[in-house]
């Protein structure tokens, strides 16, 4: 082989990470791309996303934000207000994001995110999905060969040999439990102690009230916030749906296996929750369809050692999965994917070296881990501000909502602040890759990538088998 474009690229999911990773590596004309999701298609959590400027750039230059665009909101402001009396305690107009960073915030459907990357990933003539087949384990990372097996739900598990092995198979990661086994560290998935309940309400529910109708036509992502709670709302699919999504303390996942993630929460326990929040927050939990309301674990993950082993690399949510409040998790993966496929595309040799194979991996983290792991930071930062009880760190907060509202001073939330957003969203991964590749690479040594240990067999356990029905967060 003497052309980097003849690699076996094999992708474990298909949520936003694989997705964006099969379309990464397809654009950059790898003629063979296989993706492997558990699910048996592409099944939509009902639910909605952020799409910040940063992953908007991205899906540009792929060539399917258009269709994403389409059924869109561009949000043009942001407004915090107290749970308990509705009370605008800061309100951030953003006009210009388009201008500034060359693409706007939106907000969309997941299923309108998912549904673009998957429509653009079969125009690709290299890609195929193998749905119903689950990664089972990991036989070799290397440095010989990579070798993993795949059980298909109905039939007889196979190996596959690869050149490139990516884990994008989020939070539960059957690649990283290989990884971490095979290099004999012990890192596990985290609680954060905190839950969401996800609601969507169509416009036909909120129409006949004048107030709801304004929330629903208005460009604003607006936030609720309480001690240990709050709520996010904005607007998706061309206005047809008010997205919900809330933040809580676990209840009922604490006791829960560790498998569980999503459950159907009880309609009186999250009125409950929300009990001491004003009129209208309470108009809109109540007409959540009783038996409807679902409830979502938040996990996170103990910081990863590294997050490549020999040809294997892992993406998105299975090295720095995120509490949501950044709205960047899903940016993150399709991030990551942008990046993976350049760095290897850089690697000297045209794919026959594969110690230069192994250090570009090694680049790829170098560009991504510092940056994933401060927004990963923000989002916990941004948590503990909101969910302030009563005392004196909230009253400062709530002091620095005022002085930023009458005086621009800095914002305290950092979705919310523009010196934030202007770090995320001017961010332009692929062009960092491009910059920075040849003076990381020159960095590393033979084998900085671990694979010297790597020989061992590293089968995962446990999850390979999960019977998942919904694709992405
Ligand atoms: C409440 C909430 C709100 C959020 N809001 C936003 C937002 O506004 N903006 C944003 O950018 N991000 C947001 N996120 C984060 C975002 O949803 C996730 O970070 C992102 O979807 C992770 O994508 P992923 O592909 O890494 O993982 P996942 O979406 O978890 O995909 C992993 C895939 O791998 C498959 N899989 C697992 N194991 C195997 C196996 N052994 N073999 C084969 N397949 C396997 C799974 O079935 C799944 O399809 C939010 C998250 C939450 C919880």
């Amino acid at each position: 082989m003497s052309d980097y474009r003849d690699l076996r690229i094999s992708v474990i999911g298909a949520g936003m990470g694989g997705l964006a990773c099969a379309l990464a590596f397809a654009k950059k004309g790898f003629k063979h791309v296989d993706v492997y999701e558990t699910a048996s298609n592409l099944g939509f959590v009902g639910a909605g996303i952020q799409l910040a400027p940063n992953m908007v750039r991205v899906l540009d230059r792929w060539g399917c934000w258009e269709s994403i665009a389409a059924e869109a909101t561009n949000i043009r402001s942001s407004s915090i207000r107290e749970g308990a009396t509705n009370r605008e305690l800061v309100h951030v107009e953003m006009p210009d994001i388009a201008e500034k960073y060359g693409y706007p915030h939106c907000t969309g459907h997941r299923a309108s995110l998912a549904g673009g990357l998957y429509e653009g990933c079969k125009k690709e003539p290299a890609i195929t999905f193998h749905f119903s087949s689950s990664l089972a384990g990991v036989t070799s990372f290397g440095p010989d060969k990579t070798v993993f097996t795949v059980q298909p739900r109905n039939a007889e598990a196979y190996e596959v040999e690869t050149d490139i092995l990516l884990g994008a198979d989020g939070i539960k990661s059957a690649v990283r439990t290989a990884m971490l086994r095979v290099l004999n560290v012990e890192a596990d998935v985290e609680d954060t102690g905190q839950a969401a309940y996800r609601i969507m309400l169509s416009r036909s529910q909120m129409e006949h009230d004048p107030e709801l109708l304004a929330l629903l036509d208005a460009d604003c992502a607006l936030r609720w916030i309480g001690a240990k709670r709050h709520i996010v709302a904005y607007p998706i699919s061309n206005k047809t749906i008010y997205n919900i999504s809330t933040c809580q303390p676990d209840v009922n996942f604490a006791a829960a296996p560790g498998a569980t993630y999503t459950t159907r929460g009880s309609k009186p326990a999250m009125l409950k929750v929300y009990a001491d929040f004003g009129p209208t927050v309470q108009k809109m939990l109540n007409m959540v369809p009783e038996g409807e309301v679902c409830e979502w674990k938040l996990r996170s993950h103990s910081p990863l050692p590294t997050w490549i082993l020999g040809a294997a690399a892992l993406v998105g949510d299975a090295c720095h999965p995120t509490l949501p409040h950044l709205s960047q998790g899903a940016a993150m993966a399709i991030e990551d994917a942008a990046v993976l496929a350049e760095v290897v595309s850089s690697a000297p040799g045209g794919g026959d070296d594969r110690e230069a194979l192994f250090k570009a991996l090694k680049v790829y983290e170098l560009l991504r881990k510092d940056r994933t792991t401060l927004l990963v930071d923000l989002a916990a930062e941004s948590a503990r501000t909101l969910h302030l009880g009563e005392g004196k760190a909230k009253e400062e907060r709530d002091r620095q909502f005022l002085n930023a509202k009458k005086r621009g001073t800095p914002i305290p939330d950092k979705w919310a602040s523009p010196e934030v957003q202007h770090m995320i969203y001017s961010y332009d991964c692929v062009q960092e890759a491009r910059d920075k590749f040849d003076e990381l690479y020159a960095t590393l040594a033979d084998g900085a990538n671990g694979h010297a240990n790597s020989g061992s067999n590293g089968h995962a356990n446990g999850y390979a088998n999960g019977n998942a029905t919904e694709v992405a967060a």
